[in-house]
């Protein structure tokens, strides 16, 4: 049966996990390189500093792309591309017309940890609403060939001692973190609240309930005390908007919607982006396919990567040690500038020595000014980047596909990638890198991509276009106080919220890594345990209160978007290039991303001593 009630609780036990479509949706991630020559990063050639004509060379790389075309909505004729291929059709289950205390949007990472928490504290009317027919979020649905995390997996993956599972490498396998997904649900009852292949379509505060009326596309119309939007920060699919894709005559889909019915044996492969995803898919690829067409607009920095596998050692070490892995994720969250956080040194992150620093050379114990420390960190940057663009040298053979695979900008002003076998893979015969630079792919027909005049003609064409960044249809549907969906509130006043969780208007509503979030680093699942915090103290505020009902005072979401504003616009200067990140240039600083590092906690634990931002009530319909 999908639908129960439990006889000893009266809450209704769920079974609507969906079986999964294919045996061949599994996959292992990338194998352990032993090439040493392709692990080392070149020295930066002697002499290079980030003077006025490699400033230039960065401006005119950066203005050439703004010009970068747009992206085009997953409806109507594009629909397919959203479809779920990766389980069995929804189960058949009645509409729900009940109620629950905390109704939670996704079944990712967030979600799964939100209830461990939720469940150790008490909190047991949880009900979990998913699009996809099970859980993992964006592990369940990207499972490209090659996926895997970039931030280690040790301290990326949840609940690792709560389950007693180590990971079999240092960068886990898409594959394997879904599993890893699917054991925590299991082992902590997870699948019970969860209604899968449920999308959520409204959210509405009803002032005289004092609940959120959710309706979904499966026909619930259900009573929520509190809802907490966790599905995401890279969720809804982009495809590039091009000319002429709809003729295609070929497969084609989303890195996300991966079809494994399509045998890529001895075809001819398009693939339109090198983002993340594209890096990681390449090599791959290039194992199967006969012919590989790489359109690149804008190349990735690739960054080394050293994927090992797990030592004996670790295992035995972590069997015994309690807590490995929560002090590991805490030494990780320690660093605060990305590139040395994900390449932190594994004896620093198991504790066997206290610092994570390598000695700078040429160190210099005089003071800086803050213009002095502004150059050196460009600089800094720039070296890198430099040592990023001598690997593509060191490691392509063809000067014209290096000159055009070497990124001009900040690293990690657009998102860093990391490979060890990227940059080889363009030396095969039968791997072409396409350079579309400055605009990127323009025109497609119905036997490929044509650029600059020159046809490419495809049996199978792949877009690795990317994620709307921190803009989920969930925003459009959430409708406060005063009939005004999040996103319209957002439009007409810019983005307000207080710690990024909660908007006013919108009571009882706590988004969990969304615009303005802080409180985490450079690994997510720090961000979600944070903001699983947060709202694990806030409901038990509550209830200590006996209060039914909270809201934030405009002040609040007034001086903390201002705060989110300074804190982007001042470390600017770092993220010169078009990226994502800002939508490209577009977005209001301090309305995406959170940049003020550890002063999020600061603000928060200022809020939980004084509970000044805080307008609790008890609802109008009690
Ligand atoms: P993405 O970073 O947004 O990359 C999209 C790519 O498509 C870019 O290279 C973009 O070029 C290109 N593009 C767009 N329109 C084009 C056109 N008309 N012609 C040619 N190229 C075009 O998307 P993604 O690679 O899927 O990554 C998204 C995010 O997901 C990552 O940044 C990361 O946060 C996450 N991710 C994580 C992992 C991991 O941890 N293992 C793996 C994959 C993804 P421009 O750069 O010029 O815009």
């Amino acid at each position: 049966m999908s639908v129960r009630v439990d006889p000893d609780t009266g809450l209704k036990i769920f079974n609507t996990r969906a079986a999964k479509a294919s045996d061949k949706i599994a996959g292992i991630g990338y194998a352990v390189n032993d090439d040493l020559s392709q692990k080392t990063l070149p020295e930066a050639p002697a002499g290079a500093v980030f003077n006025a004509d490699e400033q230039a060379k960065y401006r005119e790389f950066k203005e050439n792309r703004s010009e970068g075309g747009d992206y085009i909505p997953l409806e109507g004729e594009f629909a397919g591309y959203m479809e779920d291929v990766y389980s069995e059709a929804p189960i058949e289950r009645e509409a729900l017309d009940d109620e629950c205390e905390i109704l939670v949007v996704g079944a990712g990472f967030a979600a799964l940890i939100l209830w461990h928490k939720l469940r150790e504290a008490g909190f047991t009317d949880v009900r979990f609403c998913e699009k996809g027919g099970d859980v993992g979020g964006t592990w369940y649905w990207n499972r490209y060939p090659g996926i895997a995390c970039d931030v280690e997996s040790y301290s990326y993956l949840p609940l690792l001692e709560e389950t007693g599972y180590i990971p079999s490498m240092k960068f886990a396998s898409g594959f394997e973190i879904m599993e890893h997904c699917q054991n925590v649900a299991k082992q902590f009852g997870f699948y019970d609240h969860a209604l899968f292949h449920t999308t959520v379509e409204e959210t509405k505060w009803d002032e005289s309930l004092g609940r959120w009326i959710v309706s979904t596309d499966r026909g619930d119309k259900m009573k929520a005390r509190f809802v907490v939007v966790a599905n995401g920060i890279l969720t809804t699919p982009k495809l590039a908007k091009i000319k002429g894709m709809e003729k295609f005559q070929g497969d084609a889909f989303h890195t996300s919607r991966w079809d494994y019915k399509v045998d890529l044996e001895g075809k001819r492969v398009g693939l339109i982006g090198t983002g993340a995803t594209g890096v990681q898919l390449v090599p791959e690829l290039a194992k199967i396919v006969k012919d590989l067409y790489v359109f690149q607009r804008t190349p990735s920095s690739i960054d080394l990567r050293e994927q090992r596998e797990t030592t004996d050692e670790e295992r035995e070490t972590w069997k015994t040690e309690e807590g490995w892995a929560r002090a590991r994720r805490a030494r990780f969250a320690k660093i605060s500038a990305g590139r040395s956080a994900i390449r932190a040194p594994d004896d620093y992150l198991s504790g066997k020595v206290d610092s994570f620093k390598e000695p700078r050379k040429n160190k210099s114990s005089v003071r800086l000014t803050p213009d002095e420390l502004k150059q050196r960190q460009l600089d800094d940057n720039f070296e890198i980047m430099e040592q990023i663009r001598a690997r593509v040298d060191a490691m392509v053979d063809d000067p014209k596909t290096a000159a055009a695979l070497k990124p001009y900008y900040p690293y990690a002003c657009k998102r860093p990638a990391f490979h060890d076998e990227y940059l080889p893979t363009f030396n095969k015969p039968h791997v072409h890198l396409v350079d579309t630079a400055p605009r990127g792919v323009a025109e497609i027909n119905e036997a490929g991509v044509v650029h600059d005049g020159v046809e490419y003609p495809l049996d199978v064409l792949v877009y690795a276009t990317g994620f709307q960044w921190m803009e989920p249809a969930t925003f459009e549907m959430i409708i406060g106080r005063d009939g005004k969906s999040l996103k319209q509130k957002w439009a007409d006043g810019g983005t307000r919220t207080f710690l990024g969780m909660q908007s006013a208007g919108f009571p009882n509503l706590f988004v969990v890594t969304g615009p303005q979030g802080g409180g985490g680093s450079f690994n997510f699942t720090d961000t979600i345990n944070a903001h699983g915090d947060y709202i694990l103290w806030m409901l038990e505020t509550m209830r200590e209160k006996k209060s039914d009902v909270v809201d934030i005072t405009e002040e609040s979401e007034i001086e903390y978007a201002a705060h989110c504003r300074k804190v982007d616009e001042d470390s600017a200067y770092l993220r010169d290039c078009v990226s994502y990140y800002d939508h490209d240039g577009k977005a209001e600083p301090g309305s995406l991303l959170y940049y003020g590092g550890g002063k999020w906690h600061k603000i928060r634990v200022g809020a939980q001593e004084t509970l000044e931002p805080y307008i609790f009530s008890a609802a109008s319909g009690n």
